[in-house]
This record gives structure tokens, C-alpha cells and sequence, in this order.
């Protein structure tokens, strides 16, 4: 049975990197060759159909049926000039990766032969079968159909020989199904929020868009290795696998050279992704072997959103290319650091104004006090549902874990901006009354009115840290669809500035300064959300008790943090901004709970059969030769020296046997657990069925295979093991 490892570990082990096609021209000649942006638009659109087009893109404004069957002949003559045969709408359903059904050009021309044909009418909405999706119930209340519709914000794009139009994917009744349309829905509403309040600095503005630069984490393994493990094939992550003696500890990989297999695997990547106008600019080795980190130029967020969901699985295509695996699971390996995928955010105007920015100017100061407060308040508000929003079985196995951000939300500052907020929190009221004489915000400090925030004061430790000009939500996990947490921030936000410019609109309507009403608000809003400021080693114990004294939302069983969605705070939040109805909360809890009892399910059957069919018959065999072994000496050596001769392998026997019973035992145990579970009514129950009882075992069981592990003569374990799964050569 090891023959098939040293096979395989020999294989990837001396396998040499892939040659990389790389074009001759520079980026700027192919970055965007396959999308239709507006270049392409403006080759091959109508004068007038490309202003419509454009004029309805940049207002938010739907499209017009004429205009629709002129852009469709114009994107599928560019598609055809690029090789495409098929079409397809391009949705984000609530599974966390994308779903496409392709369909031909070709339409029958009544002579017998067939026309390529694409209409204003398919490029703009199909009627996919929703049932197959997961949907929380809605199909069964209403009817099976699903609506897709094109998201004109977001361009269409070829890949392999397919159009692939971006779209949202709703119930029949308009409930949403996927990640795409409450989060244009939340950022219509931070747009029109943000825009309310950036206006009392700047009447010029129009729009404020929400920017997102993501920082994808994965780990890569050699394509044989991969397939020698079914734990990795079939969950994305192993169930078992003892430490290697050497993994992270040197911390010799992050920022270290990059292996030339892998090297060459990052370029044809990035090439792929230039083509596709994902704008990928900054590679690294990362902290674990084996680990590495792609980040874009960030982007409007909708688009970069899409362009995340592309980019993982464009990888998973280029890295087959070079016999690689790409694992975005969370936590791949136990022992070493997981993945994530830092959600860098920020809010810009359309005049130019990065509102987390702080400026030169005191009213600009102000401007950037306002919303970096506003958003510390949201985070407060609403800590226990961003949780939520990034929470998922994969992701709970990094969070709270030693290397990533806790279980806790708080935010990281950085002590000049804590600094500020002091200031503010304590400026006297006649302090206050003077500022309006100043005309502007002065409090004598240093850095204001010019804040000059040192953005290399880093805490990783927060799961949401103050980086210079935006926010990082680092709690984001690495296979997670970004859309579920810029949803929860993104409408958290929106509806604290409703909040707060309702409040400021009274102060002036009693009469009162702007400035002192800004400040007056502010020093309210810092004093309501401290306990949210966090700037402290966060893997501490002590902040976990110390945030359970602050109130703030501790929970950490995933089924049970789920519930921060259903919340009365969250339901308002979501009402009032009009991204989610409590029904839609509702039916994606039920998906959320439904998808957390499969994986643990998958893991649980999979752990199960590699335990019994896997591990127990090769340390039974290995046990038999000791036992033969100890017949021998038996057989030679009087009793006295036998007796001597054998004491150790007799006692590795009884563990030997001492650890299979555990395993047996906690096997046969986990298989009644689930059939427990399994009969429970709701997926709520059975979630939480699978989290209380269910993965309990599936501890157990590895804690003793993996014991096993260093017993067991390494000639017959079958699987490979840390050491080699984890080091590419
Ligand atoms: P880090 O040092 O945090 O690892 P990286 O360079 O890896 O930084 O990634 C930072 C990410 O943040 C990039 O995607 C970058 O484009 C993005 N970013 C920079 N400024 C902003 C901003 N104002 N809003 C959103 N994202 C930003
Ligand atoms: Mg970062």
C-alpha cells in the first residue's frame, strides 16, 4: 500500500516547473483582450447604442429593449471575433462558486443549417431552474423558476470559448438567490447614505462608490500528493495528518524566494487574469509553506467582487496546467497558519475624496472623522452579524484558531487615530463652542488639522483593522464569496449614516453649527461604540474575557452565530437600507445551516471510511509483525530475557491497541450522532446537532490516528504525510 505514496511523493517531488506561454506583446496590449469594456463597446456598438449603453451604466438606469438587441449583435460579434461559441449567464448562487449553463449561438435558419444568433432578449434575462440552487424554501413557497438578469455594471467576458454575462440570479417572486444582488442593493444604499452625509463637506458630491481590494490566500499541492489524499480530494482539507517536525517555525517561507514550479504557475496566472481584465498585481510566499497571496489593484467593489469569484476558478484551471492543486480552504492543515482573504474597503466620492482619508485641511479632518466614526459605530452596532457574515464550517477552523483574528469582532485603530478619538471624546464644551469661531476642527493636537496616520502600524491580530485610507476586514475567509461580507458592512454602514445625517439634519434645524453638531454627534457615537476599540494582542485569552465584559458578541458555535442575521437589529438594518425582506434572511439562514451540516457531514464520512478502511487494517498489520516479532524472541531467549527483549514492543502493541479501540469506539459513536442529528426537524437543529455532537468525534478520531501516524513503520502508512504534502520543491 505505501508503494502508491513513494510513488507519488517521488513524482511530485521531482517534477520541474511548466513552461508558461508568455505573450510577446507587454500587459498594456492584452490586459482586458477578453472583455467587453468600453473600448470594445465603442469598436462595436452603434454610436448611439454605445452613449445608451454607457449613459445606463453610469446612472444605474435600465436598459432599453432596442438598445439591448443592438448591444447583444454588437458583444456577440465581438465574441465570435474572439472564438466564442457559446453563451452563458454568470451567476454567484448561495454554494460559493459560480454557476454557468453555456448555450450555442447557433439558431436554426429554416434551410436546414443553422445561424449564429444572440438576442437583446437572452443577453438580458433567462429563466434558469432555480430548484437545484440552494434557496432556504423560497421554491417551495413559490415556483421553481429563477430569473437571471444582466448586471450591466459589470462587463461580460470570454472564457475558454464562452460569453459569459454577469448577472443576478432571483426567485420568480423577486426574492434574492445569490450573492450579486443584495450587494448591489447595499451598495445603492451606502452610495445614496454616504453621498447625504459627504455632501455636508462638499455639495459637489454625487455618488460615493465602495471600493474592495481582496488579498486571496491558497495553498498549493502537487496534483499527485492531491490525489493520494481523499481527505484533501473530497472535503478540501485534511482530516488527519500528524505535524511535521518542521513546518512554519522558522518563518523562512513568507516573503521568502518563490519555488520556480510555483513561479511559473503565479505568471501564466497573472497572464490569464491581465486577459481577463482582473487587474492581479502583487505576489508573495506566505507565512505556512507551501501558501502564497495574490492581490489586485482594488476595484469598484461590485466588479472586484466578480473578478474574485473568476479569479478562483481561473486558478484552479491554470494551476491543473502545472500540476498543482490549489486549495482555498480555510484551513488546509492543522498545526499551521490558515487562509484568508483580507477584504481591504473603503468609500470614495465621485469628485475624487477617499472619505477614509484624512486631508490637509480641518474640514477635511472632519469629513474623515465622520465617516471613520460612523463606520466604527456600524462595526459596533452590528458586531455579532458581520460575524456572521464571514463565518462558514470551512472558515471556523481559522478562526480563534492561533494564527487568525478571534472569534470576536473589534476594530484596530492604531494609536494616532485612537489618539484623535480621545481628543474628540474628551474636548470640553467650551472647547466645542470655540470650534465654530475656528471655523473647523482644531484641538491641539499634532496631527490635526494635518493627520499624517502611519499606515505601516499594523496589528494582525484584528480582524478589522484602520489600515491609512480604508478599513481591512481580515476575518474574511479564503474561500468565501466577498459579496456575503460586504453585504452585512456595507448596509451596516448605510443605514448608521442615515442615522447619523438624520440626526445632524435636527441639530441644525434647532439652530445649532454644523461643526458643533458634527462634533456634538461624534463625541456621542465614539463614547456609544469604545468597547468595539480594540488595539491589543487579540489571540489573547484575555481578550476574550475582556470582550465578554464589553458586551461584545463572544459565540462561537457557527450554527449559533448564524442567528445574528435574524436578530430584530439586523432585520431593521436590512429593512431599512432594502437589501434583505426577513424572508430572504430567513431562507438564506436555512441555506447557511443546510450547508454547514453538509460539509461537517462529507468530513464525517469521509474521517469514518479513511479511519476504518484506511488506518485501522494498516496498524493491525503493523501490530501483527510486532506480535510476531515478540513470538520470535519468545521462541529463542529464555523467559527472563524474552521478557526484557520484547517489554517494548509489547508496550507499543497496547497502545497500538489501546488507540484503534478509541478509534473504533469513536467511530461507531459519530455514525449514531449523525443518525441523531439527521432525524432532527429543522436545519437550525441540525446544525447545531452536527457542531455539539457530531464534531466532537471527528476530534477524537484524528487526535489518535494521528498518533498512529508516528507509531506505524512509515514504509506502510498509506497517506502522505505533512512533511511531504507541504514542501514543494
Ligand atoms: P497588505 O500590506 O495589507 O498585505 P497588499 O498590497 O497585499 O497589502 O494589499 C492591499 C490591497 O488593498 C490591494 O488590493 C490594494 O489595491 C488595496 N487597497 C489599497 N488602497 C485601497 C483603498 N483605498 N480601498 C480599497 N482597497 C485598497
Ligand atoms: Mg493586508
Amino acid at each position: 500500500m505505501s508503494q502508491l505514496r513513494f510513488k507519488v511523493v517521488d513524482e511530485a517531488f521531482n517534477r520541474k516547473a511548466d513552461p508558461v506561454e508568455i505573450p510577446k506583446e507587454r500587459p498594456e496590449k492584452y490586459y482586458g483582450k477578453y472583455v467587453f469594456n468600453r473600448q470594445k463597446m465603442f469598436e462595436y456598438l452603434p454610436a448611439k447604442t454605445y452613449e445608451a449603453l454607457c449613459n445606463a451604466i453610469d446612472n444605474k438606469e435600465p436598459l432599453p429593449r432596442e438598445v439591448a438587441d443592438s448591444v447583444a449583435e454588437g458583444m456577440k460579434k465581438w465574441a465570435i471575433d474572439n472564438g466564442a461559441r457559446h453563451y452563458t449567464h454568470w451567476f454567484q448562487p448561495l454554494t460559493e462558486t459560480t454557476a454557468e449553463k453555456h448555450d450555442a449561438f447557433i439558431d436554426h435558419d429554416g434551410k436546414g443549417g443553422v445561424v449564429e444568433n444572440f438576442t437583446g432578449k437572452l443577453l438580458v434575462q433567462q429563466e434558469p431552474d432555480a430548484s437545484s440552487f440552494p434557496n432556504g424554501g423560497i421554491r417551495n413557497t413559490f415556483e421553481a423558476r429563477g430569473y437571471s438578469a444582466w448586471d450591466i455594471s459589470s462587463p461580460a467576458f470570454i472564457l475558454g470559448n464562452t460569453l459569459c454575462i454577469p448577472t443576478i440570479f432571483i426567485s420568480y417572486t423577486g426574492e434574492s438567490l445569490d450573492y450579486k444582488t443584495p450587494l448591489l442593493r447595499a451598495l445603492n444604499s451606502v452610495d445614496r447614505a454616504a453621498t447625504a452625509v459627504a455632501r455636508l463637506f462638499d455639495p459637489d458630491v454625487k455618488h460615493v462608490k465602495a471600493y474592495l481590494g481582496w488579498e486571496q490566500e491558497y495553498f498549493l499541492v502537487d496534483e499527485a500528493l492531491f490525489s493520494a489524499r481523499p481527505d484533501l480530494m473530497l472535503t478540501g482539507r485534511t482530516l488527519m495528518g500528524h505535524e511535521s517536525a518542521k513546518n512554519q517555525q522558522l518563518e523562512d517561507h513568507y516573503f521568502g524566494s518563490i519555488p520556480s514550479r510555483v513561479e511559473a504557475f503565479m505568471l501564466d496566472l497573472e497572464i490569464e487574469c491581465h486577459k481577463l481584465g482582473i487587474p492581479a498585481k502583487t505576489r508573495h510566499n506566505e507565512v505556512a509553506p507551501n501558501q502564497f497571496e495574490l492581490a489586485p489593484i482594488f476595484e469598484e467593489c461590485n466588479l472586484a467582487n466578480d473578478h474574485n469569484q473568476l479569479l478562483m476558478s481561473v486558478m484552479a484551471e491554470v494551476a491543473r496546467r502545472h500540476h498543482f492543486r490549489v486549495l482555498l480552504h480555510e484551513k488546509p492543515f492543522a498545526g499551521i497558519n490558515g487562509s484568508g482573504k483580507h477584504n481591504n474597503w473603503s468609500l470614495g466620492t465621485d469628485t475624487g475624496t477617499l472619505l477614509f482619508s484624512p486631508g490637509k485641511s480641518r474640514k477635511d479632518n472632519l469629513r474623515f472623522l465622520t465617516f471613520v466614526v460612523n463606520v466604527m459605530a456600524a462595526v459596533h452596532r452590528h458586531n455579532a452579524l458581520l460575524k456572521a457574515s464571514i463565518m462558514s464550517a470551512t472558515n471556523a477552523h481559522r478562526l480563534g484558531a492561533n494564527e487568525a483574528p478571534p472569534a470576536i469582532i473589534s476594530i484596530f485603530t492604531g494609536s494616532q487615530l485612537a489618539q484623535v478619538l480621545d481628543t474628540v471624546e474628551r474636548s470640553t464644551n467650551a472647547e466645542l463652542a470655540d470650534l465654530d469661531n475656528r471655523e473647523g476642527l482644531n484641538l491641539n493636537v499634532s496631527q490635526i488639522p494635518e493627520i499624517t496616520l502611519d499606515t505601516t502600524d499594523r496589528n494582525r491580530t484584528s480582524p478589522f483593522a484602520f489600515t491609512g485610507n480604508r478599513f481591512e476586514f481580515r476575518a474574511v475567509g479564503s474561500s468565501a464569496n466577498c459579496g456575503a461580507a460586504m453585504i452585512a458592512l456595507n448596509a451596516a454602514v448605510a443605514e448608521q449614516l442615515i442615522d447619523f445625517k438624520n440626526k445632524i439634519d435636527a441639530r441644525l434645524a434647532a439652530g445649532e453649527q454644523l461643526n458643533s453638531a458634527l462634533i456634538e454627534e461624534l463625541r456621542i457615537l465614539i463614547k456609544q461604540s469604545k468597547s468595539i476599540h480594540f488595539d491589543g494582542n487579540g489571540y489573547s485569552e484575555e481578550w476574550k474575557e475582556e470582550a465578554a465584559k464589553r458586551g461584545l458578541d463572544c459565540e462561537t458555535s457557527v450554527p449559533l452565530i448564524f442567528d445574528a442575521y435574524q436578530r430584530k437589529s439586523s432585520i431593521d438594518m436590512f429593512r431599512t437600507t432594502g437589501v434583505f425582506s426577513e424572508i430572504e434572511l430567513g431562507a438564506r439562514n436555512e441555506v447557511k445551516w443546510e450547508m454547514y451540516t453538509k460539509k461537517v457531514q462529507i468530513e464525517a464520512r469521509v474521517l469514518g471510511d479513511l479511519a476504518i478502511n484506511h488506518v485501522i487494517p494498516v496498524a493491525t498489520r503493523y501490530q501483527s509483525i510486532l506480535l510476531d516479532n515478540i513470538c520470535k524472541i519468545k521462541e529463542i531467549f529464555d523467559a527472563d530475557k524474552a521478557k526484557s527483549l520484547a517489554a517494548a514492543d509489547i508496550a507499543t502493541v497496547e497502545k497500538l491497541a489501546d488507540h484503534m479501540k478509541v478509534i473504533k469506539n469513536e467511530v461507531a459513536a459519530m455514525v449514531d450522532a449523525r443518525r441523531v442529528a439527521n432525524r432532527l426537524d429543522t436545519e437550525r437543529e441540525k446544525a447545531i446537532a452536527y457542531h455539539d455532537n457530531v464534531v466532537p468525534h471527528m476530534e477524537i478520531i484524528r487526535y489518535h490516528i494521528d498518533k498512529l501516524e508516528l507509531m506505524v513503520d512509515n514504509e506502510m502508512w498509506p497517506l502522505p504525510k505533512y512533511r511531504e504534502l507541504l514542501f514543494i520543491r
